[in-house]
């Protein structure tokens, strides 16, 4: 039977952009209907989900920390009681420094007025002891991990069962911007949103935006006998899933020609794990995904400058789990009643491609 449906809100692509951003909308009472055809290329799917308060060789805060954490730490929380079942867990990451320079920028930084609540005193490797290699010294973090591909699933099931998931790629030639609405098909509605992660950038409305995607590749190695609870920064990143398996990533790959793992992507990661590991292992399975960067590393949010039923939700980058909560909730704020957006991701503001 044809699909002639009304809804407030078209929501194309159920990462965790489209996924926090139903939720929020479902929330305020709106009708919406979220088209994925099976997170075909989805960066969430693969993600570790790790939130990490200092980034970088030169250790910097991450950008809105304070605002972020708390409202992420809620929001999981709050999905976690609506299907009963974790998706947030606070995790220390355990940082290797290669150097007494490094040591000393460390120190110097994690000194600083504010950052006492994110870092620990700990001389003490914990599990990773006798497993991974000493750097020159190390420091202890608290961070976060969101598992971010149950969370995707779980609202992919839910959506299903209350029939608001259409799973196909959008064709959007069957797209019809009218006055004040959009059709699809018979479908209509007030509003669409794009959330399509790295393939934004085929969007034929928002392609304009300065889109600087990144493929990384992952490792699932096992471990026998570790269980360890910290995630580990050494040469590269080793995130515990659980079991004694291992999420293990990542590189990032510029202007990619695909989304496969590939050889290169591999081996890249094997020659860190060398640096990383006194004790065998084995590979479980290998992984690839681009995730939905931007050339000024803020997200795109907000309504298209010339068609305004048309809005966009994308370019979390490498920092999705602690991004999206927070801008999703902005971004149904403005949709709804035209709060202002954070300058830095309104899409007014961004310089064109
Ligand atoms: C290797 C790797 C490691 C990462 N590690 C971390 C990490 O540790 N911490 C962190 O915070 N972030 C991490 N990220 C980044 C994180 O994955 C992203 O920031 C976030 O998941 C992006 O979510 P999204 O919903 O915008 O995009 P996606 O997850 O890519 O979702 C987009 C969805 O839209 C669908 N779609 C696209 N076009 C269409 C269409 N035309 N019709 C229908 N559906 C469509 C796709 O199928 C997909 O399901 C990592 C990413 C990668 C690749």
């Amino acid at each position: 039977m044809e699909d002639t449906r009304k809804v407030d809100f078209l929501i194309v692509g159920q990462g965790l952009a489209g996924t926090l951003l139903s939720y929020f909308l479902r929330k305020e009472g709106q009708s919406v209907l979220v088209i994925d055809a099976n997170h075909q290329s989805s960066s969430s799917a693969i993600a570790a989900g790790i939130i990490n308060p200092i980034t970088g060789y030169r250790f910097v805060k991450s950008w809105l920390l304070e605002d972020l954490l708390p409202f992420a730490k809620e929001t999981y929380g709050d999905l976690a009681d609506q299907f009963g079942q974790t998706f947030f867990q606070e995790r220390e990451v355990l940082r290797i420094l290669f150097s007494a320079g490094e040591e000393n920028d460390w120190l110097a930084r994690t000194a600083q007025e504010g950052w006492s609540k994110y870092v620990k005193d700990s001389e003490d490797w914990q599990e990773w002891e006798g497993v991974a290699f000493p750097g020159f010294s190390q420091g202890v973090l608290y961070g976060a991990q969101v598992d971010v591909g149950a969370l995707i699933k779980v609202y992919q099931k839910e959506l299903l069962s209350q029939k608001l998931l259409i799973d196909e790629s959008m064709d959007f030639d069957k797209l019809q911007i009218t006055e004040g609405q959009v059709q699809y098909g018979n479908l209509s509605a007030q509003n669409i949103v794009f959330c399509e992660g790295h393939q934004g950038q085929k969007n034929p409305w928002f392609s304009y935006l300065p889109f600087e995607v990144a493929k990384g590749e992952v490792l699932v190695i096992k471990l026998d006998k570790t269980q360890a609870k910290r995630i580990l920064k050494h040469k590269i990143i080793l995130a515990p899933l659980g079991e004694d398996l291992y999420w293990v990533g990542s590189n990032y790959e510029h202007k990619p020609k695909d989304d496969l793992p590939s050889d290169r992507g591999r081996d890249f990661i094997l020659k860190k794990l060398q640096q990383v590991l006194k004790i065998p292992f084995q590979e479980i399975d290998h992984l690839a995904a681009i995730r939905p960067a931007t050339f000024d590393r803020r997200p795109f949010l907000g309504r298209h400058p010339q068609y305004p039923a048309l809005a966009i939700f994308n370019g979390l980058g490498a920092k999705g789990s602690s991004l999206a909560p927070y801008f999703a909730k902005q971004l149904c704020d403005h949709l709804l009643s035209g709060k202002a957006l954070h300058p830095e991701v309104d899409i007014a503001n961004r310089q064109k491609k």
